[in-house]
């Protein structure tokens, strides 16, 4: 049961659901199974959509980098050394310059971008890629949660200035509220403190959702770089006056486990609930043939397909020999969010009976409003899940005032100076990880956990997965 052992229903889901085979003989990382990448495709074509339309322009790095470029940004290399891949040999050979597999771009894209950039009229330079990335994970893995081999989309941006890098954050946090919304996830936005924001980076503002066990899983994030990067791989330009500067950097990334998001926040006992937005498939058609009738079921069920399909709606024939039962269950499982039922009866009566994933409500559709009826339906079901998922996240919330009894399965809101020693002294503590402090600060009237002194903004803590 999801809500008594998440663990367990979790990998329950990916298995029956067949979204992942974690059979693959390396560790943590899986193969995607083709139901699996058809919604990480869904996904991707919608951050794609939303890049494409914001001036993004994709491209498409190299999977390795030379130790020696990867070694320029000392906080970097040193957050990094104990999770990275190396590759040491080629053929037979033992490489001069040993070579890093990509944990991130920015020290494959840096040197480029020196190249790249002359002039102010080169600015903004605003890419992005979707591609995979590795990790040397060394805890517990978990499909799309923790994983080895990371599918995911980071956008790399260059600036004139520092105010320009941060409109640039302002508009990742609108494509990022799209993205959101098209997947139905709420989430936090939160300022990481300075011993876990991203080494190198000026500031990181986490992207973390809550999961039904009471953690929070972080998503991706967001970071302003300053001239972090800029100085050390030497990305300059020459403004009007013919003066160099350094750039100014951002990145935005985020990876497959908004996969794991989805099926944590919004799957049941039955299976998976798809948001409309990224399911595969939107509808699935489950022809009810029986003897007694006469109408011609089959090629009603194809002509209705049809009909969605023109209209741009994702849908699925189920004409397969399996009794309708089955079906049944095998969708609720992949978490199609409306079906289709056509009987020779509904066919009799001009109507289509539908059956909504998320609620279970069943009704009818006239035939003849067939497709503004399933695109109505699928639009409700959008929003209702957004707002059930959002109420719930809301419930997860607790203040505290008080390091004592501090309920372990809540995120906490609570007054924090600001200051390393207190906040190092919580987490130290209670084994909580401090969030942060949100990106639009929270008005909060209290006193600093820890020393006591007054505050006027809210920080939150949780335990994360
Ligand atoms: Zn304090």
């Amino acid at each position: 049961m999801k809500e008594d052992d998440f663990a367990d229903w979790y990998l329950d889901i990916v298995e029956k659901a067949n979204l992942s085979d974690k059979r693959y003989p390396i560790k943590g990382m899986n193969v995607w199974t083709p139901y699996g990448w058809k919604i990480m495709r869904q996904i991707d074509s919608y951050i794609r959509q939303e890049f494409d339309a914001t001036d993004h322009d994709e491209v498409c790095f190299p999977l390795m980098i030379p130790e020696d470029q990867f070694a320029k940004e000392k906080d970097h290399i040193k957050g990094f050394d104990e999770e990275v891949y190396w590759v040491t040999h080629a053929g037979l050979n033992e490489l001069d310059v040993r070579l890093v597999v990509r944990p991130t771009s920015e020290t494959a894209m840096y040197p480029m971008f020196s190249l790249w950039i002359r002039s102010h009229q080169d600015l903004p330079l605003k890419t992005y890629q979707i591609v995979n990335t590795f990790r040397y994970e060394t805890k517990q893995t978990r499909p799309f949660i923790r994983v080895r081999e990371i599918h995911f989309f980071e956008s790399h941006t260059c600036h004139v200035s520092e105010e320009d890098a941060q409109c640039q954050i302002e508009e990742d946090i609108e494509i990022l509220e799209r993205i959101a919304k098209k997947i139905c996830l709420p989430y936090m936005l939160c300022i990481r403190t300075d011993w876990d924001k991203f080494p190198g980076a000026h500031y990181t503002v986490g992207i973390d959702t809550s999961m039904p066990n009471g953690r929070t899983l972080q998503m991706g994030s967001i970071h302003h770089y300053r001239t972090n990067f800029s100085i050390p791989y030497d990305i300059t330009y020459e403004d009007e006056n013919g003066e160099h500067k350094h750039v100014h950097q951002t990145t935005f990334g985020m990876s497959e486990r908004l996969v794991g998001a989805l099926i944590g926040v919004h799957g049941d006992d039955n299976g998976l609930v798809l948001p409309p937005g990224i399911a595969p498939f939107q509808v699935v058609i489950i022809p009810i043939v029986s003897k007694k009738t006469t109408v011609d079921v089959m090629g009603a069920a194809r002509e209705t397909a049809k009909v969605l399909a023109d209209a741009g709606i994702r849908v699925k024939l189920d004409d397969s020999d399996a009794r309708p039962g089955n079906k049944y269950y095998e969708w609720e499982m992949k978490g199609v969010p409306l079906r289709l039922e056509l009987g020779g009866r509904d066919i009799e009566n001009g109507v289509v009976s539908f059956a909504r994933r998320d609620t279970g409500e069943k009704g009818t559709i006239d035939a003849k409003d067939l497709v503004p009826g399933v695109r109505m339906l699928l639009d409700v079901i959008s929003e209702d899940m957004l707002a059930k998922a959002e109420e719930i996240q809301r419930s997860r919330i607790a203040e505290i005032d008080s390091m004592e009894d501090i309920p372990q399965d809540k995120i906490l809101r609570l007054g924090w100076c600001g200051c390393p020693e207190c906040g190092h002294r919580f987490e130290d503590t209670t084994e909580f990880k401090i969030l942060g402090f949100p990106y639009h600060p929270e008005p909060f009237s209290g006193k600093c956990i820890v020393c006591g002194k007054p505050v006027d903004k809210a920080a939150y803590a949780a335990h994360t997965m």
